[in-house]
């Protein structure tokens, strides 16, 4: 049975969206089945007329990915869940479902780097613009709506906290200045996950995921998904799925399925491990400054256990001696890994000025505030002492600037 919207949040993550098959499975079962089988040619009819439910074929349906979609709605409190083969899958869907040509997105400046490629040079040769204004400058949003006065913006688009300096947008401020102008709010709440902030409860219309990220949380597959009311996202969305093609396989639904289970666990053990870092950080030497939200001295902290319930597990510091010293630390480590992706429980080290942020001109590097000082980090589910001794051995030779 489906776990009712009562249940708990780590009820509701290990029990929602399974239905039990006639064979009596304790674990969800994994559909691996392109098609299914009509027992004659009238239910085939039927079926394909939408007036009998039931599976047809799973770029549309699938009993796997569907169990992942009501896990995830369940999760987020949304009406409606649809999955995704990527990240990016949800973004386009929305895009494609939600807008025509001639409509625009207000965006945060501060967005995933595909995202605004997606944005700046795809979705523009069909004729929708995006305008970017800084994230948690409230101001800004409203004044780019109000001299649109609901003429052609359709969509808000932002992630909170901002990757990798993780700046914050107080999302409640934010959802009644888009509905003043009878425009929608799309929130990708990949950094926190459902088990540090619900959008929607804020709210916001959409949820978009990268599933890829914390959901999975072991860097096996990737995935996305997308949540909210049952017009725009069980109808408008789903209607883009199923035609366009880019549906979730019932194989990484069944492994993001299993990954939501210690989602919890995993978000608040991470984010505690974070959070002794950032601290940590603050006081060795050589660093300029760290960037954390549950840390007191950044600028929306009053937003972590209200908005989103710690600081999450993304921590960025810049340290003094540029890219020189950033690569230094970087290459001193040993056991953590060199790499751009982050939810692992591996933590993860990157540059972001000359790996995610390469691709922007040193100008709007500048702007975004991306320095060649600045190192990510990723934190993951290791020991604390292991990932400092780390850190350690290249720190230590920094001077205090
Ligand atoms: C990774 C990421 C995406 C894209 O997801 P994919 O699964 O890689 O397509 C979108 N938004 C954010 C914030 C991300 O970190």
């Amino acid at each position: 049975m489906p776990a009712p919207l009562e249940y708990g949040f780590a009820t509701r993550a290990i029990r929602a969206g399974h239905r039990r098959t006639p064979e009596g499975e304790h674990s969800e079962p994994l559909f691996l089945t392109s098609s299914f089988v009509f027992r004659t040619a009238a239910e085939a009819a039927a079926r394909f007329a939408g007036e009998e439910p039931g599976n047809i074929y799973s770029r549309f349906t699938n009993p796997t990915v569907r169990a992942f979609e009501e896990r995830l709605a369940a999760l987020e409190g949304g009406e409606c869940c649809v999955a995704t083969a990527s990240g990016m899958a949800a973004i386009l869907a929305v895009c494609l479902g939600l807008l025509k040509s001639g409509d625009r997105i207000l965006a945060a400046r501060s967005l995933f780097g595909t995202t605004t490629v997606l944005f700046d040079k795809y979705l523009r040769r069909f004729g929708i613009e995006t305008r970017y204004v800084p994230l948690s400058d409230l101001a800004a949003w409203d004044s780019a709506l109000a001299e649109d006065q609901g003429r052609s913006i359709r969509l808000l688009f932002c992630e909170t906290p901002s990757n990798p300096l993780t700046e914050m947008v107080d999302l409640q401020a934010l959802a009644e200045i888009a509905h003043r102008f009878g425009a929608l709010l799309v929130v990708d709440n990949c950094l926190c996950t459902p088990a540090l902030q619900r959008p929607l409860e804020f709210g916001a219309d959409i949820v978009i995921h990268s599933a890829t990220k914390y959901l999975d949380g072991q860097g096996r597959c990737l995935g996305g998904a997308v949540i909210g009311d049952r017009r725009l996202v069980g109808e408008e969305v789903y209607g883009v799925l199923r035609t366009a093609g880019p549906s979730l396989s019932p194989f990484n639904a069944w492994v993001l399925l299993k990954g939501l289970e210690t989602l919890e666990l995993r978000m608040l053990a991470q984010s505690q491990t974070a959070q002794s870092l950032a601290q940590w950080l603050s006081h060795q030497p050589g660093i300029r400054r760290v960037y954390y939200p549950g840390l007191s001295a950044h600028p929306q902290h009053d937003l972590v256990g209200t908005q989103q319930r710690t600081g999450g597990a993304i921590v960025s510091f810049e340290v003094v001696g540029g890219r020189t010293s950033a690569w230094r630390v970087i290459d001193s480590t040993q056991m953590l890994s060199i790499t751009a992706n982050l939810g692992d429980v591996k933590t993860t080290i990157t540059h972001p000025a000359t790996t995610t942020h390469a691709r922007l001109t040193p100008e709007q590097r500048a702007e975004a505030g991306i320095s060649e000082g600045l190192i990510r980090l990723a934190v993951g589910l290791e020991d604390l002492k292991d990932i400092q001794a780390d850190l350690e051995r290249g720190l230590g030779p920094l001077e205090r600037g």
